[in-house]
């Protein structure tokens, strides 16, 4: 977020919004569609915690009708990116992504702090020292010392901010994936055909044992997996924090990374990086160097679910799980790459799943990066309104496929005692084809 600001600058540089973005602020036609979906304003209830609202202000702005003051900008913030309003507008106003343009031209123009500097210019460029920076965490869990810290409840009484990342963080993997996976794994039996797999900082550093889920099921569906050595962030949190320059850098280093592999297509398990990489098509079109290689590497990127649907042929058996299931849609997957049946048929091919929507239509949890923690009340509450919808399902299972929303449900499940479990998309599919493996 900004130190200092130079309202006139910020002012000037939203002006220059292109035409693309500001034939987007003139199209709101202040219908209020988008208000019910909203997760800010169904929390606060207010205008200028609506996606309405925040167009009139960022048009307010640029008309120098309001100043881009600190309010300005903590609103601009406030925004969850979940894409809900993208979703559901009549006139196909982009807020979400208008947000994140303002976020940009907040940020060319304001002083930034050193810590969000180093993060997202030097440490998530290389998820070899992103590893070793969590090594300290890693002792801490591996000596029992978080045991007795969390018995004690002793960062209770330092700070409740400290005691919620701690209650966040699962078990570390002794290693990334990436440290411990060849380049190639062959497919399982008859090859149907070549894929990559793009590793997500997430995933890789935190959740490797689920990405290893994920192409064990890919590899048993027939598919030889490629696996790019030296991937680098797909720059989510960099463009969701308005950094432009070091995202396109990592953008162009994934495009060129995959490009000689000689893959159909480039699976992703994490929603965010999916939609991300996707993405890459318009937010690389101005680099003329790139921009076709970009067109034809966003081309090729699935999600988990998404590949598997059109994937997995009738010879693939899959084992019985008899449960009652919900899935949580990731908004990036759900708003973002308006990805919504995939991944139900998938869980409807398994055996015994009695599968139920949450009634809430892809309402966020919440978790949105890190505004769990930068915006951590607001974001309480609406984890606790989809708490609350979840237990209409009386689901024995929630499954969702984005690490931010599995902490995040995780965190839920364990701290109002919900008897549910929780599974990535690729846990459950794994665990049912081995069952019906075991059936032939
Ligand atoms: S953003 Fe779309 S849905 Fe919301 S008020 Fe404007 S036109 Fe209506
Ligand atoms: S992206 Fe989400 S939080 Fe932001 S305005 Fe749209 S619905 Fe509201």
């Amino acid at each position: 977020m900004a130190t200092s600001l130079n309202a006139d600058e910020i002012a000037g540089a939203l002006a220059t919004l292109d035409i693309h973005d500001y034939g987007d602020v003139l199209q709101c036609m202040r219908c209020g569609s988008c208000l019910p979906h909203c997760p800010t304003y169904r929390t606060d209830g207010i205008e200028t915690q609506s996606p309405r609202g925040r167009v009139a202000m960022i048009k307010a702005v640029i008309d120098r009708r309001l100043q881009a003051s600190e309010e300005f900008v903590e609103h601009m913030y406030h925004c969850l990116d979940c894409r809900n309003c993208q979703t559901v507008c009549p006139a196909g106003v982009k807020v979400g992504e208008l947000v994140l343009e303002a976020r940009h031209r907040i940020e060319e123009h304001t002083p930034q702090p050193l810590l969000k500097r180093f993060m997202l210019g030097s440490a998530i460029r290389d998820q070899k020292r992103l590893s070793r920076y969590l090594t300290p965490l890693r002792a801490y869990q591996l000596t029992g010392l978080q045991k007795v810290v969390r018995r004690s409840h002793i960062l209770k009484w330092i700070s409740s901010d400290l005691e919620f990342m701690e209650a966040l963080l699962p078990t570390l993997p002794s290693r990334p994936l990436a440290e411990t996976i060849p380049d190639v794994i062959p497919a399982v039996g008859k090859e149907k055909g070549r894929i990559g797999f793009f590793l997500g900082c997430a995933m890789n550093l935190v959740f490797a044992e689920v990405s290893r889920d994920t192409i064990a099921v890919l590899t048993r569906s027939g598919y030889t997996v490629v696996v790019p050595k030296g991937q680098q962030c797909c720059g989510t949190p960099n463009i969701a924090e308005g950094e432009r320059k070091v995202y396109r850098e990592m953008a162009e280093h994934n495009v060129a990374l995959f490009e000689d592999r000689d893959v159909d297509a480039i699976v992703c398990d994490c929603a965010a990086c999916g939609m991300e990489l996707k993405a890459y098509r318009e937010t690389l079109a101005p680099v003329h160097r790139v921009a076709h290689r970009a067109e034809a590497f966003s081309a090729k990127i699935r999600d988990v679910s998404e590949f598997l649907v059109a994937a997995l042929g009738p010879e693939i058996t899959f084992g019985t799980i008899a449960e009652k299931v919900c899935f949580h849609d990731p908004c990036h997957l759900r708003h973002g790459q308006k990805l919504v049946t995939p991944q139900r048929e998938l869980l409807r091919r398994i055996p015994g799943v009695v599968f139920s929507d949450i009634p809430d239509e892809g309402q966020c949890c919440g978790s949105a990066g890190i505004y769990n923690i930068t915006h951590r009340g607001r974001a309480m509450r609406i984890l606790e309104a989809k708490v609350e919808a979840i237990d209409k399902t009386a689901a024995d299972r929630v499954v969702t496929s984005n690490p931010g929303c599995f902490l995040q449900l995780d965190y839920a499940r364990k701290h109002w005692n919900r008897e549910w479990s929780l599974s990535h998309i690729s846990q459950l599919l794994r665990s049912s084809l081995e069952r019906g493996e075991t059936m032939q």
